[in-house]
């Protein structure tokens, strides 16, 4: 007896053929086979009668086969060609190399057949509709026609109709799955049964029932997710951390110190920042910002409020080049103040690391600024109070664990802030990083001004390359964005080195062409970017996967090759090393697709200077995972699309969630947690 659990290849009629076929799409069991739905659905639930079949409308007709001949196409391929009439008119059907057909079907036989009615060929006819017999032997309810009609996604040898007729004969197995989701939230919800719903996804009565199945998919999928999110949150929760006294005095001293007004969304998340270090409850923040958008001085400000407590602040950046930026920056904001910040790379000299460690763990050092190497074991802090990621999303709950046991006896968990570039629209954040408040900058500092964004043609890249050397003329300073050559070229070093000296040996002989990569060595792409920095290199071609968050404001122009490789937001990021000086400021995309579609996006990044609104558009194209970083995102994609336009149903799955994490034991439900554990692997970051 097949059942749930058994192999696909148990099934009658599948075999070692079909089981790889089927393996391939993930199938391995029967309960796979009955959780793999549909792609779409057709509504060929009434017949209709021949005499009013409009071309162009999925329709089921039922009637009698008046002719049925099989001709040869032009190509000489057999055509069976079928007359069929009901008492209102007659129609015509073809099938395309199905010559056994003939064999299959008499003349004056009643049949159904659905599909949409064409116009090909000089003809109207249907092209290869799905059929049955009206009285065939042995089948008691109709599969493929005359009813609401599954189509499956078809694979190499796997063809909707072959799965509709396996999964239909499996039907009644639906009634042993065991469902993970609570009955409490399932009633609360108004949600279907798994058994029912997975029975409605492949045979839907009505559009209306398949709606509701559907939602309780979509409903599940959520619950787990945001289960797996707000455990950890809740996790975190049983910590605590130091609370940080909000010091106006010292608040209004800091605003006042800066060469500019903060814009009101600075402010805003400042504030909302401040009152959560004040607090025992550790904070768990994201504040998302377009580039530019000044994250670096809000953050700034909370660390001059824990120094000034007596406490300390680590400061994450993902590359040692960004460290050393921040380093800088933060030293000049905070210099009146007398915090004392210190830089901590993994580029330390042996004794110069020894020294910093030493006022890291004295508590000398106020504001510790660095890569992820100050989260190596043998680093041990005074009082850490505060940490920062910058240009990351989310922080594991075991990293923060061990920046908790860094932190000696009081047993304290930091406090946590991530910054992150990424423009994130609001109704997906709150998906995937609901186990984080968010506060976001919304606005650009005033005066910043617009970066000039042309798509340039093949036959004007000369003309491109001209007016960029009449700029170095004048002094500025020129970034050229290569893309990975190939996927296994992680680092584009190939791209790179080639287009440098393509660069340095042809238009632009007479100038200083320098170039970076992943795969230098920290040494020399310091070296090289502090050569930029200093003006002695014109031209610094780069890879797309290092240094993005650099702040060179006299390079003014940005060249981006194979601008078609990437996404909008990464574009956009792009674009944002441009446009930080007083020099009016200019992007170049160069592309060698000729595609319409191409074209088009990249228009969209000429028009919107707005990340959250480039970063929708990225939505559509590249799906959410892409955007976000998730590793794993096939499945998640499917999820986070049709959440965001469900808003309502992420708001009820994560209230369930919510209230199911504080009053049930998840140890009751090894189903639901199973699930769960799935999802935080599955909504894992890069
Ligand atoms: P990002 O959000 O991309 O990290 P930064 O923090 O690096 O942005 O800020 C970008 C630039 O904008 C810096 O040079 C910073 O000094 C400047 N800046 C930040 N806030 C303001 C403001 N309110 N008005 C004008 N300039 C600002
Ligand atoms: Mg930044």
């Amino acid at each position: 007896m097949v059942n749930l659990d058994s192999s696909v290849a148990a099934i009658p009629g599948v075999g070692e053929v079909y089981a790889k076929k089927l393996e391939k799409i993930g199938v391995l069991s029967v309960k796979d086979l009955l959780l793999y739905f549909p792609r779409r659905w057709e509504d060929f639930s009434h017949i209709t009668p021949i005499a009013e079949i409009r071309v162009g409308e999925p329709v089921s007709v039922r009637g009698v086969v008046w002719d049925i001949a099989t001709k040869k196409s032009k190509k000489g391929k057999p055509v069976t060609e079928v007359i069929l009439s009901d008492e209102s008119g007659t129609t015509k059907a073809v099938w395309f190399n199905q010559p056994f057909l003939e064999k299959n079907l008499q003349k004056g036989e009643e049949i159904f057949i659905a599909g949409t009615l064409e116009f090909a060929y000089g003809q109207v006819s249907f092209n290869s509709p799905a059929y049955e017999k009206v009285h065939e032997e042995g089948i008691t309810d109709l599969r493929h026609v005359g009813k609401i009609i599954p189509i499956y996604s078809e694979t190499d040898g796997l063809s909707s109709k072959w799965l509709r007729s396996k999964i239909a004969d499996l039907a009644k197995l639906v009634y042993g799955l065991k469902d993970h989701l609570p009955q409490e939230v399932k009633e609360k919800n108004d949600l279907m049964e798994l058994s029912a719903a997975v029975r409605s996804m492949h045979y839907p009565e009505t559009m209306s029932e398949l709606k509701k199945a559907k939602k309780r998919f979509l409903f599940d999928d959520l619950f787990c997710l945001f289960c797996s999110v707000l455990s950890n949150k809740k996790e975190i929760e049983k910590n605590q951390s130091i609370a940080i006294q909000y010091d106006e005095e010292l608040g209004k001293k800091f605003v006042q110190s800066l060469p500019y007004e903060l814009t009101n969304s600075q402010r805003k998340a400042a504030w909302q920042i401040l009152k959560d270090l004040d607090a025992r409850k550790p904070m768990n923040r994201l504040l998302e910002g377009d580039v530019g958008s000044g994250k670096t001085v809000v953050a700034a400000m909370a660390a001059l409020m824990v120094a000034a407590r007596g406490y300390q602040t680590v400061i994450l950046a993902p590359t040692e080049i960004l460290a050393s930026q921040h380093f800088l920056g933060l030293s000049e904001m905070l210099a009146e103040f007398d915090i004392n910040v210190v830089l901590l790379t993994g580029g330390l000299k042996e004794a110069e690391r020894r020294e910093v460690s030493k006022s890291i763990e004295d508590g000398e050092a106020q504001v510790i600024v660095g890569t992820h190497a100050l989260l190596s074991a043998d680093i041990k802090y005074w009082t850490l109070a505060l940490v920062v990621v910058d240009e990351q999303h989310r922080f594991g709950v075991e990293q923060r664990k061990a920046l908790k046991q860094a932190n000696g006896e009081t047993g304290t968990m930091p406090h946590f802030l991530s910054m992150s570039a990424t423009p994130i629209p609001r109704t997906l954040a709150i998906t995937v990083f609901g186990d984080l408040d968010i506060s976001v900058l919304d606005e650009v500092p005033r005066g910043r001004q617009k970066v000039a964004t042309f798509l340039v043609p093949h036959e004007k890249r000369e003309d491109g390359y001209k007016f960029i050397d009449e700029k170095i003329e004048e002094g500025r300073q020129v970034f050229v964005i290569c893309p990975l050559v190939s996927e296994s070229d992680k680092l584009g070093v190939k791209s790179v080195e080639e287009e440098a000296e393509r660069l340095q040996s042809g238009t632009f002989a007479h100038r200083k062409v320098a170039l970076l990569h992943g795969k230098m060595k920290k040494e020399e792409k310091e070296q090289v970017m502090a050569d930029f920095k200093g003006g002695k290199i014109n031209i610094l071609v780069s890879t797309s996967v290092i240094e993005v968050g650099v702040d060179v404001p006299n390079a003014s122009i940005i060249l981006i090759e194979g601008a078609d490789r990437f996404g909008l937001a990464q574009l956009h990021q792009f674009r944002g090393r441009v446009g930080r000086g007083e020099h009016k400021s200019f992007c170049f995309l160069f592309t060698e697709s000729e595609s319409e579609v191409t074209r088009k996006r990249l228009e969209a990044l000429i028009d919107s200077e707005n990340g959250f609104e480039l970063a929708e558009k990225d939505l559509e194209i590249r799906g959410p995972g892409e955007l976000l970083g998730i590793k794993q995102h096939g499945k998640i994609d499917a999820t986070l699309l049709e959440a965001m336009r469900n808003p309502v149903v992420i708001s009820a799955a994560k209230e369930s969630a919510n209230y199911y994490l504080d009053h049930f034991d998840l140890a009751v439900n090894p189903a639901l947690s199973k699930k769960i554990e799935e999802y935080k692997e599955a909504a894992k970051l890069e």
